[in-house]
Order: structure tokens, then sequence, then C-alpha cells
């Protein structure tokens, strides 16, 4: 299977160059903010859309977009027209809010085509800025074809390079193993068999860190060096949490589609819960949204099936063993006992029995044709 997949390295580019790449943000920013504005009074003024100068033309009128890279302006101005294709699509189900400005403060990039940047073992080689020292800390695979490269600076004021190629995957081998998981705010999954992957402290710990930060920041005057100095403290934190967060998700899910073939999860409704539940901190920090997302492209990547169970079934309440309900059981009570069978156990390992059972019921639900279909054929 043919896939996209982003390489994103660390770079530091000198004094000069880093000014250059300043420039670059500035002026991809333009040619969108002017897009933008073009659109915006068209829909004002309910008349066609007015034909917007070109990237071209634009160059003329601002001279000083001359110094940086053509194609980046380019690649700017066909993001605005894929917006506008998308705006205006008729089979698209959820339509597009209008066009925003983009701001100076925040996070800043540009895109590359693969003709216009070279990748070397320390460097990368950009159009008119030339070559910046890189960090390659895990190698592009070899035969890969290059698509683009994104350089963008955070509110840290690092700066990056998201290489973008076209790779072909392939599938992990079977294990002819099922697990059914059930999603907590401790311990972050419990699997039928045993597996179970605590949710990392450190959400917690930087939380606090997070909180200092932001009220020591409240305390500056708005614009002085200490005002500055400590408002990068508190986007490094948050820097810092983002970064850990996506490492965690990443190396639970490979361990997933690595072990298991078949995965059962419940499908929580995520907004709803971090808007009314008072652990909402630990569950946005857990961040389970991410968290599905990643397991089910992974899945995807390598032949392996996720399967999510409707968030109504009642996993918590329903024994494992005979299927007696308990409609009493409440978020306390950390132990299951079946008043039927006798069984007791752990309340999310019962949890995650339930839903692994479940999943195996829906997805052969949906392989095995219905009578009605079978006489047709
Ligand atoms: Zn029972």
């Amino acid at each position: 299977m043919m896939t996209f997949k982003a390489f994103k390295y660390r770079i530091y580019p000198n004094k000069p160059q880093e000014i250059l790449l300043n420039k670059t943000f500035g002026c991809v920013r333009v040619v969108w903010n002017y897009q933008v504005e073009v659109f915006n009074q068209f829909d004002k003024n309910k008349t066609e859309p007015e034909q917007a100068l070109t990237t071209t033309q634009l160059k003329k009128k601002f001279e000083w977009m001359g110094e940086v890279s053509a194609a980046a302006l380019q690649q700017k101005e066909m993001d605005f027209k894929a917006f506008k294709r998308n705006y205006f699509s008729t089979t698209r189900k959820k339509k597009l809010g209008r066009p925003s400005f983009k701001k100076r403060d925040s996070t800043q990039s540009y895109r590359l085509p693969n003709q216009k940047f070279t990748l070397n073992n320390n460097s990368i080689r950009l159009e008119k800025i030339g070559k910046v020292k890189l960090v390659l800390d895990r190698a592009v695979p070899t035969g890969c074809q290059f698509r683009s490269v994104t350089i963008s600076k955070n509110n840290c004021g690092q700066f990056f390079a998201s290489v973008l190629v076209e790779i072909g995957i392939i599938p992990k081998p079977k294990t002819g193993k099922s697990i059914g998981l059930d999603i907590g705010i401790k311990t972050f999954l419990t699997g039928n068999d045993g597996f179970t992957v605590e949710n990392p402290k450190y959400f917690r710990e930087n939380q606090t860190k997070l909180k200092s930060a932001q009220q020591h920041l409240s305390r500056k005057k708005k614009g002085s060096l200490r005002y500055n100095k400590a408002k990068l403290k508190v986007a490094r934190i948050h820097n810092d949490i983002a970064n850990k967060r996506q490492d965690f998700i990443q190396r639970t899910t490979t361990k997933l589609v690595n072990e298991y073939d078949f995965i059962a999860i419940e499908d929580l409704n995520v907004t709803g819960m971090v808007k009314n539940h008072k652990l909402a901190k630990s569950i946005s920090d857990a961040a389970f949204s991410k968290f599905y997302a990643t397991l089910s492209y992974k899945a995807a990547w390598y032949g392996k099936e996720v399967v999510k169970v409707d968030r109504w079934f009642a996993s918590s309440k329903t024994c494992s063993g005979c299927g007696w309900k308990n409609e009493n059981l409440t978020l306390s009570d950390r132990t299951f006992k079946c008043k039927s069978c006798g069984l007791e156990l752990g309340r999310d390992l019962n949890a995650s029995k339930n839903i692994l059972r479940e999943a195996l019921r829906v997805s052969s639900a949906i392989r095995t044709p219905s009578e009605g279909q079978t006489e047709i054929a």
C-alpha cells in the first residue's frame, strides 16, 4: 500500500538564514491574506469572486517579494485554490467556514515542492536559503519518493523541516491475537489479557509547572522584556507536553499493532467527557481523540483491524462471565462483583472482556451477509 508519511527534523539556520526564513513566512502570509481579503469582499457583496492578482502580479506590486523563494509563494497560492474548491464543493458533507487571516504570532510555515530542496545527512538545502544545518534523528527509508518539505517555526522560536514522502507500507506479520481495551484515567489502557498501559505521570507534573509559569506571566507587564521571557517559558512547557504526548501515543499504538491483529476499543465521546467531567484535565492530557486517530491509521497501514464499540454499550456494568447487569455500579466501585455467577474481578478488566466480545459480535455481523442477501446472490 502506498501512503504519505512525514519526517520532521529540527533545523538550525544561521542568523542571515533566519532573517530570510522569517521574510519567507511573512511573504507567504501576505499571499494568503491577500487572497482571503479578495474572497471576503466577494462574500459581503454577494457577487462572483473578483479575479485576484496572481502571485506573479503580486510580486510585481511588492518588489520585496522577489527576495524569497517563488515556489513557496506559488505553493501558498495553490493552497488557497484548494481551499476554494473545497469551499464551493457541492459533494462536501460539512460546509467549510470562511477563510481566516494568518497572524504573525501563530506558528509560521511555508512549503516547497520536491525539486526545490535536497535532504542530506546533516543538512537540508532550501531554495533561496541554501544549506541549513539539520539533525537527522531518523532517516527517510531508501527508495521513497520525496513530495514536499514544510519549513516551520513554533512560538518558542525553534525551526523545523517536515519532509513529506510517498512510502510503500508492508503489512505487519499476523499474530493471531485479539484484544479488548478499556480506557481509563489512572490506567490508560486495560486489556482483557493482562496488557496494561499506565497514564504517564509527567502530564500531571507538567500541568503544575504550567500553572505556575502562567501565574508568573500574568504578573508581568505586557510587552516588557520580562513579559516576553515569561511568555516564552509558557510556550516551552506547552511544547514539551505536546512532544511527550505525541511520543507516548506513537509508542503505545505501535506496540498494539505489533502485538495484535484485532483491537477492540470503547468509542468514548471525548468532547462530551472533557466538557462535563471533573477529571477533564486528565482526560485531555491523555488525548484520547489523538490516540484513536493514530491507532486507526496505523492499523490501516499495517493490515490490522480496529473496531470501536458503541459508547452506550454497558461495558462496565455487565458481567463478562454470565451477562448479568449491575445497574447500581458507581464510578468508585473498582471491583466488579457478580450477584448471579459470583465472578469477582477488576472493573476495567471486566469491561475490557465485554468490549472484545461486543466488537467480535459487531464485526462478524458486518461480515456475514443476512439471509435475504444470500438468496438474491
Ligand atoms: Zn456473572
